[in-house]
């Protein structure tokens, strides 16, 4: 082989190398090995220049197995081996390790400021105000000339664009650059609006008149709530260096991974980590990916979680066998970053979204009845386990029922809505909040003493108590009173939830607007604790 047919570049390497590799393990070839050996060198050669540790390291294996095999002049007797090897070389030089990096978090920052193209059309000044309760401003344009100069001198997080499409003027601005997400909204439902929307660029389609509620919803678009509550992805794959390099590529996207190098540690690792997808390995010396695949499935531990295979396997009469498996994909090694995160973004996503569906609830979002009873049975175990407080807290509006009678259902229901968007704001990523019923929302605080817990409660308490809440017929105020209780001395979840319970009932029987703590000394512990 002349070096001028030796391609330069590391992927051009990796390519013709995994090529050459691949007809080496179907057909032990002294020939092809020398070659595949020229072209080994050559990638020392490049990833020398490049400063590629670990691929050099890997290189290095793999051109002292080859030698060695050489030597002996017969087929080596370890293909798995060879295998191994040959992918982790491919692969790393065809995906280069990311640099780390740190985002600073005014670029997480999410943008607050609104354009409204309503032309002639009325805006209710309620919907202005509801959103001004949720931090977001709204200017709202009538006038083509003044919106485009706005839009030269701000970027909005949105730009929200009434239209009845009819006619070429309906979608605005014609042929101007957006510099940010537009959304449609329109009194038109059927599919021709839609179609418009979609192909002038539109990313999302609303109902006209705007509702608070929709609208906030489509602004919290996938990549934000990602930042918010970034996708979790479980690798399970035989070989560390492998697996660090594809963690390190799917975390510079803002992906969490968990590394699982061992397939009988990964059903422990699903429930811990609860992902949102798997990446697993087809290939592994304890059990292979179709048999975990298979101990998944039967689980039924988070069903339908996607599994996406990653092999060097190019068969399409075993990749489709493994469809049947229920797995939901198939990603070829080496694979480049790009195919990788898109890949895994846009299925762990997908799963995301329907697993919402049937965990919480719609009006507020928070985890439903079930699937709290579900984690906190969990945590409650975790916590027992490894001897970690817990606290419990059982939450309850007062006098709720006024609130719908004063101010109507709806106004009532924004209430629900801004105290699961407190409480979110308040807590961290760890807890568990859900709505237990009606007005009443649970709470589980993993790690968190009696006394902290306690704290905590006392300060969201007095700043929602102080939360302005809007509606048509006026503003008003609304409290709610909390009963907590440690998991220490109770043996299980239902005893554990009726003690915050009736810690709640002491706290509406002394008053309301309270936060009521079980202490083992005196059966309740009233405020103020210290
Ligand atoms: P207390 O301080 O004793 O808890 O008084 P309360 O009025 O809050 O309690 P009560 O149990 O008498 O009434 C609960 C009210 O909560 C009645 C019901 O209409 C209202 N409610 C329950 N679920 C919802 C909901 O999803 N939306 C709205 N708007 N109201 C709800
Ligand atoms: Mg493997
Ligand atoms: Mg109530
Ligand atoms: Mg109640």
């Amino acid at each position: 082989m002349s070096a001028q047919t030796i391609p330069q570049t590391l992927l051009g390497l990796s390519q013709e190398m995994d090529h050459v590799g691949r007809q080496l393990l179907d057909r032990w070839d002294p020939e092809l090995a020398r070659r595949f050996t020229a072209l080994s060198q050559c990638l020392q050669g490049v990833a020398e220049q490049g400063g590629a540790g670990e691929l050099l390291r890997a290189n290095d294996e793999l051109a002292a197995q080859l030698r060695a095999w050489l030597k002996r002049r017969r087929a080596p007797d370890d293909v798995l081996g060879l295998r191994q090897q040959l992918s982790l070389v491919t692969q790393l030089a065809s995906m280069p390790a990311p640099v780390k990096h740190t985002t600073s978090a005014g670029a997480l920052r999410q943008n607050h400021r609104l354009f409204l193209w309503a032309g002639e059309r009325d805006v209710d000044s309620y919907l202005i105000e509801q959103l001004g309760c949720f931090g977001y401003q709204m200017d709202v344009f009538r006038d083509a000339l003044l919106l485009q100069q706005a839009l030269r001198q701000h970027t909005p997080g949105a730009l929200i664009v009434y239209s009845d499409f009819v006619g070429e003027a309906s979608l605005f601005p014609p042929g101007m650059p957006m510099p940010c997400p537009v959304l449609y909204a329109s009194p038109r439902r059927d599919f021709e609006a839609r179609l418009k929307a979609v192909r002038s660029g539109g990313q999302g389609f609303l109902a006209w008149p705007l509702q608070v509620r929709e609208l906030l919803d489509a602004l919290v678009v996938p990549q934000q709530q990602d930042r918010r509550n970034p996708l979790r992805v479980l690798l399970i794959e035989d070989m560390g260096s492998l697996a660090g390099l594809y963690s390190a590529v799917l975390n510079q996207h803002g992906i969490l991974t968990e590394e699982v190098t061992r397939p009988s540690r990964a059903l422990e690792a699903i429930e811990r980590f609860r992902p949102d997808l798997i990446l697993m390995d087809m290939y592994m010396p304890e059990c292979d990916g179709k048999e975990l695949a298979r101990i998944i499935r039967q689980q039924g531990l988070m069903d339908g979680i996607p599994i996406i295979f990653l092999s060097m396997e190019k068969r399409q009469d075993i990749q489709l066998d493994t469809l049947s498996l229920g797995v939901d994909g198939y990603l070829t090694k080496p694979v480049s970053s790009d195919e990788l995160v898109v890949t895994v973004t846009t299925r762990a996503r997908r799963y995301r979204k329907l697993r919402s569906y049937i965990s919480t609830d719609s009006l507020t979002g928070l985890l439903n009845h079930t699937h709290l009873f579900a984690r906190l049975e969990y945590e409650f175990a975790r916590a027992q386990r490894e001897r970690l407080p817990l606290a419990m807290v059982m939450l309850d509006l007062d006098h709720f029922k006024r609130i719908n009678d004063n101010y109507g259902h709806q106004a009532g229901d924004e209430v629900l809505v801004n105290l699961a968007r407190f409480l979110r704001e308040r807590l961290r990523r760890s807890d568990l909040i859900g709505r237990y019923g009606g007005e009443e929302f649970a709470l589980v605080l993993p790690g968190m003493t009696v006394d902290q817990a306690y704290r905590l409660l006392e300060a969201i308490r007095g700043d929602f108590e102080l939360l302005d809440q809007q509606s048509p017929r006026g503003r008003f105020r609304q409290t709610f009173s909390a009963g907590l209780c440690g998991a220490e001395g109770v043996t299980d979840v239902v005893a554990l939830v009726q003690r915050a319970d009736a810690m709640l009932y002491r706290a509406k029987e002394l008053g309301r607007n309270l936060v009521v703590a079980w202490s083992a000394d005196t059966g309740a512990q009233l405020p103020p604790l210290n």
